[in-house]
């Protein structure tokens, strides 16, 4: 974004609105992992949201489906076992889709039950330093703008906003810089059409332009349908808005302004053109486009793309991956990617280490969801829900193992966290996945595979949105 000019801002006493042990920045599948998890484990744990609701990409986003929620149990489990309770998890054709709608309410009582304070309509703008130690945070909201002070920070805004603000490293996209395009998510009634196939809702929409000759275009090769569990609901990812950072607010009005353009297009089309579509009619477009990837904070240990492909295991291990490295193609329409396991050790999943939640050069702020330590493709496997919500509840733990103790989130002894976190339900070293359960098999091995981008192998034959 450019700017042209400055002016000085005075410096001003700010008022302390809590004082905690442990700070939660961000209420998506990770911060909200960590603040239950922190609370849990009995530390005074406070959650800041800027929306008005739990989720993140989850609700705000309208990303159903729930990719490696079973293998990780704890507050994933937690997650699942409400919404089944209430009717909201699970559809026609996707056993692991949700009532976004739903997953606000789950999710916000499991916060409040955990005895974690929570606070929304609250905008994380700065971050207060002793040295290389964050000591908190500062607040933007209706009332004003606060500190809030912590001894342990765990940043889950999914863009790494509080470590940025403290002055942590960090990388962003592959190496010319650009990032997975966004996505605006949108919600139909009226389908009872289920898709099965990785290409059918494209060929579809190819038939229909060749045999009406319309003009409309598919942004994105590989769009989905997916089945809420309302009957006749479906979320639709197909819209793609490409060359734009998350980052960015210039980028972001403009994502969101040609993210709703391209809905209001394809739906017109579908209704038109495509039988299994002419009942259907637009809910709503998601409340916020949806970003697959902006800030990578690094970290004490770099995920990279040969972990993945290679199933590699971790002395530190706090979560498990088993979602194939998925990359909406920055500049182009497809989406290439590996599998896990498909290197020289076939394995159906892989670890994320403990190190890669913390800060190489920040100290007091442990970081869980899409934006810990890892390289471009890396990123685009562990980035979906499930994983972001186990590294979120591996990250509460910690920071309240080290609140309580005085050791620094860095120093903890990893043989405790991961003794603390069995003791919390989570599943470590499990090899029950998702993927490999009812989509692996369609996925063949290709021996060719390079972690270099430009010989990745195309997913054509993977099955299922990201
Ligand atoms: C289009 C799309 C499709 C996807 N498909 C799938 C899929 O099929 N299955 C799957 O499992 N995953 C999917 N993903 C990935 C997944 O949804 C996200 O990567 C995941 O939600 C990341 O979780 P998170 O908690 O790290 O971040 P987020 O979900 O982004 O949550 C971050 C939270 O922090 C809040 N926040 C941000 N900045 C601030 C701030 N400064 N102050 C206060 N609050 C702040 C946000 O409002 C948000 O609530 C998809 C993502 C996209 C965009």
């Amino acid at each position: 974004m450019e700017i042209r000019a400055w002016v000085h801002e005075e410096a001003r006493e700010l008022p302390v609105l809590a004082d905690v042990d442990v700070l939660v920045c961000g209420g998506g599948p990770a911060g909200t992992a960590a603040a239950i998890a922190s609370a849990r484990s009995g530390s005074k744990t406070l959650l800041l949201e800027r929306h008005g609701f739990l989720g993140g990409m989850a609700t705000a986003g309208l990303v159903v489906p729930h990719w490696d929620s079973h293998q990780n149990g704890g507050v994933n489990a937690d997650v699942i076992d409400r919404l089944g309770s209430r009717g909201g998890w699970g559809a026609e054709g996707w056993k692991i889709s949700f009532d976004p709608e739903l997953w606000k309410h789950v999710s916000e009582d499991l916060v409040l039950d955990s005895g974690s304070d929570l606070l929304y309509h609250t905008f994380v703008v700065g971050t207060l330093r002793a040295g290389r130690a964050v000591k908190g945070v500062v607040i933007e909201t209706k009332s004003g703008r606060f500190a809030v002070l912590a001894r342990v920070v765990v940043d889950c805004t999914g863009d790494g906003d509080v470590a940025a603000r403290a002055g942590a490293h960090f990388e962003k996209g592959r190496d010319d810089g650009l990032m997975q395009p966004m996505t605006t998510m949108f919600r139909l009634g009226g389908v009872t059409w289920v898709q099965r196939r990785n290409a059918e809702l494209r060929d579809l929409i190819e038939q229909a332009i060749e045999r009406t000759g319309d003009e409309y275009r598919l942004p994105y090769d590989y769009p989905w349908a997916i089945h809420l569990p309302n009957p006749g609901e479906v979320a639709v990812m197909l819209v793609h808005v490409r060359d734009v950072d998350g980052t960015d607010v210039r980028d972001l009005t403009r994502a969101e302004i040609d993210g709703r353009r391209q809905t209001l297009a394809v739906v017109d089309f579908l209704r038109r053109h495509v039988a299994e579509f002419a009942d259907a009619h637009l809910i709503e477009t998601a409340p916020q486009v949806g970003v697959r990837e902006t800030r990578r904070i690094t970290g004490e240990y770099v995920l990279t793309g040969d972990d993945v492909a290679s199933g590699r295991s971790f002395e530190d291990a706090v979560a498990t991956v088993s979602f194939p490295a998925d990359i909406h193609e920055p500049a182009g329409t497809g989406q290439v990617g590996f599998r896990v396991g498909s290197g020289p050790v076939r394995r159906g999943r892989y670890d994320i280490p403990y190190r890669a939640l913390i800060p190489r050069d920040i100290d007091q702020l442990v970081v869980a969801g899409r934006c810990i330590s890892g390289t471009f493709e890396a990123h685009a496997s562990y980035r979906v829900k499930g994983p972001c919500m186990a590294m979120g509840q591996a990250a509460g733990v910690a920071a309240s193992l080290s609140a309580s103790s005085g050791v620094a989130p860095r120093d903890l002894a990893v043989r405790d966290l991961r003794r603390a976190l069995l003791e919390q339900n989570v599943k470590l070293d499990t090899d029950s996945t998702d993927v490999r359960d009812w989509r692996w098999e369609t996925v063949e091995n290709d021996p060719t595979y390079r972690p270099d981008r430009g010989t990745m192998r195309q997913l054509s034959a993977y099955h299922g949105p990201g």
